[in-house]
C-alpha cells in the first residue's frame, strides 16, 4: 500500500534531534511563550530571505489575523480563487467581507492572473493569491495591478514553503504572507501551526498583538485581539525541520520529474504545467484525467491511495453555494479531474516506479472500456 501521504519516516529519521527538543520543554514547563517561537520567527524570517514573522496557531488563524491586521473587515470586497482551500476565502467572511471569486488558469491550477486583475473593482481591498500545490501564482503581476489602486496583495503560502518565481521565494510579493504548518504541508508540525510573515515590521507587531489578546504584554490590551498563539512543542519540531526542507522539496521534484517521464507518451493524462519562472515544491502531485473517478478507484484496488484536491470548488461548496458572486467555470470543471498522486520525500524509487506503472496501466484502462 502506497499512501497518498506518510509521514512516520520522517518523524522516525527526525527522532534523535527532536525526541531531546521535546524532553527538554517537558522538562522546563514552559509550553508557551517562551524561546522556541522567538527562535522559530527569526529562522523562518531569515529562510524567506529577511522577512518579520509571526508565529500563530494555524494556517487559518494567520488567514484571519493577517486580514484584520491590514484593516479589511465589514463590507470589503476580497478577490479570491475558487479552486483553493477553503479557508482561504472563509477568512474574509468571518471578518465581515464579501468575496469575490475568479478563476483559475487550466494549465498550472494558478490564481488566472487576468481575471484577478480585471475583477479588482471600486469595493475591492485585497487580492488573496493562494499558490497552490507547491506552484506559484503570477503575484507580480497582480501587485503590479493592485498597489497603484490601494488595493493589497496577500499571499495564502500554505502549500508554498520554499516555492520560487523568478528565483524569489513564494511569500515574498506581496504585502504579507499566511503560512500553514499543519503536519502534512512540505513544513508541517506535530499538530497545529501557522505565520503570518511580512517585510513590514509593524504589519507583523499587529498581528503579534492580535494574536495574544491585543498586548505584546500579559494584560495590557491595546486592541481586542484572541488566542492565536504557536506553543513552544510545534515551534521545537518546526526548528527541527526547517533546515531539511530545500533537501525534501528538492526530493519532491525529482520525484515528479519521475512521474512527469511516466506520463508524457500517455494520452489522457495531463499534470499541472509548471512556467519556468517558478521552481516548484509539489505540495501535491496533480494529474487532470477524464474519468477521474474510475481512475482513483483502480488505483485504490492496486494498492495506491490517490486524494481530490478538492473535490468542489469553494464557490461551489453548501456554505458558498448561492451567496457567492464572480465567474469560475474551470474551477468547477476541474474539480471533477483533478487527482494528487502519493507524493513525500520518503518515497523510494521503486515506489514512485510503482505508483507510475499502476496509473498508466489505470489509464488505458479507464481509456479502453
Ligand atoms: C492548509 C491550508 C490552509 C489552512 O491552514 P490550517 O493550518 O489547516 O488552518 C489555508 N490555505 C491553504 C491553501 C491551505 O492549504
Amino acid at each position: 500500500m502506497i499512501p497518498l501521504l506518510r509521514l512516520d519516516r520522517q518523524m522516525a529519521a527526525l527522532a534523535p534531534d527532536l525526541e531531546p527538543r521535546v524532553a527538554a520543554i517537558l522538562a522546563s514547563g514552559m509550553f508557551v511563550q517562551g524561546k522556541e517561537c522567538e527562535g522559530f520567527e527569526a529562522e523562518f524570517g531569515a529562510y524567506l530571505g529577511g522577512a518579520h514573522v509571526a508565529a500563530l496557531g494555524n494556517g487559518t488563524t494567520a488567514l484571519e489575523l493577517g486580514l484584520e491586521a491590514l484593516g479589511i473587515g465589514r463590507g470589503d470586497e476580497v478577490i479570491v480563487q475558487a479552486n483553493t482551500f477553503i479557508a482561504t476565502a472563509a477568512a474574509v467572511v468571518r471578518l465581515g467581507g464579501t468575496v469575490r471569486f475568479v478563476d483559475c488558469d487550466p494549465s498550472t491550477l494558478q490564481i488566472d492572473a487576468d481575471a484577478a486583475i480585471a475583477a479588482i473593482g471600486p469595493k475591492t481591498r485585497a487580492v488573496i493569491v493562494a499558490h497552490l500545490f507547491g506552484g506559484v501564482g503570477e503575484v507580480d503581476r497582480i501587485v503590479a495591478a493592485a498597489r497603484p489602486r490601494g488595493v493589497f496583495v496577500v499571499e495564502d503560502a500554505a502549500q508554498a514553503h520554499g516555492s520560487r518565481l523568478d528565483g524569489k521565494m513564494a511569500g515574498t510579493f506581496g504585502d504579507l504572507a499566511t503560512y500553514s504548518f499543519y503536519p502534512g504541508k512540505n513544513l508541517g508540525a506535530i499538530g497545529e501551526a501557522g505565520a503570518v510573515a511580512s517585510g513590514d515590521a509593524q504589519l507583523i507587531e499587529k498581528v503579534a498583538m492580535l494574536r495574544n489578546h491585543g498586548g505584546i504584554h500579559k494584560y495590557e490590551h491595546q486592541v481586542v485581539g484572541t488566542n492565536g498563539r504557536m506553543d513552544e512543542l510545534q515551534a521545537a519540531a518546526l526548528r527541527v525541520k526547517l533546515p531539511h526542507l530545500e533537501d525534501w522539496n528538492r526530493r519532491r521534484r525529482e520525484i515528479a520529474a519521475a512521474y512527469d517521464r511516466a506520463f508524457a507518451a500517455v494520452p489522457g493524462i495531463a499534470p499541472m504545467a509548471v512556467p519556468d519562472r517558478v521552481v516548484h515544491t509539489y505540495h501535491q502531485y496533480v494529474v487532470t484525467v477524464d474519468d477521474r473517478d474510475a481512475l482513483q478507484r483502480l488505483c485504490a484496488e492496486r494498492g495506491v491511495g490517490c486524494g481530490i484536491h478538492y473535490p468542489l470548488a469553494v464557490p461551489d461548496t453548501p456554505a458558498f453555494q448561492g451567496t457567492a458572486s464572480g465567474q469560475w467555470p474551470q474551477a468547477t470543471r476541474l474539480a471533477g479531474h483533478t487527482l494528487s498522486l502519493p507524493m513525500f520525500p520518503e518515497m523510494t524509487d521503486d515506489e514512485v516506479k510503482h505508483v507510475a506503472d499502476v496509473v498508466c496501466e489505470g489509464v488505458a484502462a479507464v481509456h479502453a472500456s
